[in-house]
């Protein structure tokens, strides 16, 4: 598994700003299947006959719940954890059949236009429409929500133009050869998981629920909740001292491990490294522990407990940790890590990292 690129998701963002394609994958797996995709207000005819010449004629549009709802369009099934197609559309007004790609071009340009109502529309039309769920990626991570967040992300209409990329010989293009094709056409390659992870970077995804004094073995702390406002998952800060405003403030943000945390599993180091965090900061009189909680989001950490640490690959997790700094008050920070490393994106948050200071081991 690759690790979310939240850069390769603001590629892809600036792409469709600029009224180009990227291809959207569902995820980096070998198998995933991904889709050529446009924000739906730069479908012209040419576009959409770019996009149909690469899927059988089938050009798909992801609209949101809001405007599915405001032009009639019922998905078929009911499941939210499906994709929901719902039945296709023609505008009404169009010169030909609907079919051609200036008619699907018009009726996509129609179908994203608010002052348009659900009588300018034929159903049993030309284009696919696909509902995205409300709160896109963080409610469902799937393609039709990655293309709407992406184009609202761009700053476009938070609607998008797609079609699956096959292969020559009419299969389905999969993990390589999805690859292949946007390199051939230099197109950007995003997986739903990058668009996911440049979400929770780039939106105010927390808020200060509670708080209250915790004296504690290494010293006294004010124990902070903060809840994430899309998935309700709540996490922790433990401050000690005064932190709002002021600069290069000791910070340990810990994911949570069931196994090292509460039963002091040996497999790991996440028991000491929170400990020592605690004793650090209470000494120096100043500091934060972050602890995330892993909620229903990621599976409690029992083998996956090095990811914080591991690199890239959690800078979503990250990006929460830094909005709750940023509530805090702090911009320049300490971090307490073994694993030193550039963190980019905490700059979104307005926060600096000044230094690393290793947790000892
Ligand atoms: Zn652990």
């Amino acid at each position: 598994m690759s690790s979310p690129d939240v850069e390769g998701a603001r590629r892809a963002a600036e792409a469709l700003q600029n009224g180009g394609f990227v291809v959207l994958a569902e995820s980096g797996a070998e198998d995933a299947e991904g889709n050529l995709t446009l924000a739906a207000q730069f479908a012209t005819p040419a576009a959409v006959n770019l996009l149909a010449a690469n899927a059988n004629g089938l050009v798909r549009l992801c609209l949101t719940d809001e405007r599915c709802q405001a032009l009639g369009l019922a998905a078929y099934s009911a499941d939210e954890r499906e994709w929901q197609p719902t039945a296709p559309i023609s505008l009404r007004d169009v010169a030909g059949t609907g079919a051609s790609a200036e008619d699907r071009a018009r009726t996509i340009q129609a179908a994203i236009d608010p002052s348009r109502q659900r009588d300018d529309f034929v159903q049993s039309g030309y284009v696919f429409p696909l509902r995205a769920r409300p709160e896109g990626v963080l409610r469902r991570a799937g393609r039709t929500e990655g293309a709407v967040d992406l184009a609202r992300l761009a700053g476009c209409l938070p609607a998008a133009a797609m079609s699956l990329v096959m292969n020559e010989d009419g299969s389905v293009a999969h993990g390589p050869q999805l690859a292949a094709f946007a390199a051939r056409y230099d197109y950007p390659l995003v997986t739903v998981a990058d668009v996911i992870a440049l979400r929770r970077l780039s939106e105010k995804l927390v808020e200060r629920v509670t708080s209250a004094r915790l004296p504690t073995d290494h010293g006294e702390f004010v124990a902070v909740g903060f809840r994430e406002r899309l998935t309700g998952a709540h996490h922790i800060a433990l401050v000690c001292g005064e932190v709002d405003g002021v600069e290069d403030v000791l910070v340990r943000v810990h994911a949570e491990c069931m196994g090292g945390d509460v039963f002091h599993s040996t497999s790991c180091t996440c028991a000491r490294d929170l400990q020592t965090s605690l004793d650090v900061i209470a000494a120096e009189g100043r500091g934060v522990v972050v602890y995330l909680v892993a909620g229903d989001r990621v599976p409690v950490r029992l083998t996956r407990h090095e990811e914080v640490d591991a690199g890239a690959s959690q800078m979503a997790e990250y990006g929460i940790g830094a909005q709750i700094l940023a509530e805090l008050g702090l911009s320049t920070i300490r971090l307490l890590s073994n694993h030193p490393r550039t963190l980019t994106g905490l700059e979104g948050f307005g926060l600096s990292v000044t230094g690393f200071v290793p947790i000892g081991g």
